[in-house]
């Protein structure tokens, strides 16, 4: 089980929160301190707008696959990271939620359905609907970050040092700054040399 600490949460936390009073962690079993769900929520939010972004990239890929192709452009790395990115945010949701929870999912975040129609198609009332969209959430939330080997959150981690050109190394990029005995995935294309 992963370690969280109020340097972790804090930052994440809503301030306003009625369980943990904008510290992101509250008592849980044993003694021990828990990440709050509004922690969870802020973390989905943060990975799923980043997921929107990624879509909306994704329609320039193919132009920026053929432009950069043949060169040593690193935005070429930085669209593989984008799809790779796009695959894992709706596989590891798929895998995390339960049949219900996952409907919900790709009508409301995938395809945009607001609260109305996914009401309607599903057959679910509004607080029905809306409760699970706040376990559906919290779930992925936690999911996303205690991920193993590879986290989706946070971001900066995931992309490793994608975005920028200043970086020579795609290794060294790689290297997460918080866990280093974790198993990495081989840098892309290196695996084959
Ligand atoms: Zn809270």
């Amino acid at each position: 089980m992963m370690n969280w600490d109020r340097s972790q949460t804090i930052a994440l936390a809503k301030t306003t929160c009625a369980h943990c009073h904008g510290y992101g962690l509250r008592p849980g079993r044993y003694d021990r301190e828990v990440p709050c769900n509004c922690v969870f929520r802020a973390i989905f939010r943060v990975c799923y707008l980043r997921f929107r972004d990624c879509t909306n990239r994704d329609r320039h890929l193919s132009r920026v696959r053929l432009e950069f192709c043949n060169g040593k452009d690193n935005r070429l790395t930085y669209g593989r990271k984008v799809e790779e990115y796009i695959a894992d945010f709706c596989l590891v949701s798929r895998n995390a939620l339960s049949p219900l929870e996952y409907d919900i999912f790709r009508f409301h975040y995938l395809l945009g359905a607001d609260w109305k129609l996914c009401c309607w198609r599903l057959v679910v009332d509004r607080g029905t609907f809306f409760h699970i969209i706040y376990k559906i959430e919290q779930k992925l939330g936690r999911v996303f970050r205690e991920l193993e080997p590879h986290s989706l959150f946070p971001l900066d981690e995931y992309f490793g040092g994608t975005m920028s050109n200043d970086r020579p190394s795609r290794t060294v990029a790689m290297v997460p700054k918080r866990a280093p005995a974790r198993v990495l995935r081989p840098p892309v294309g290196l695996s084959a040399a």
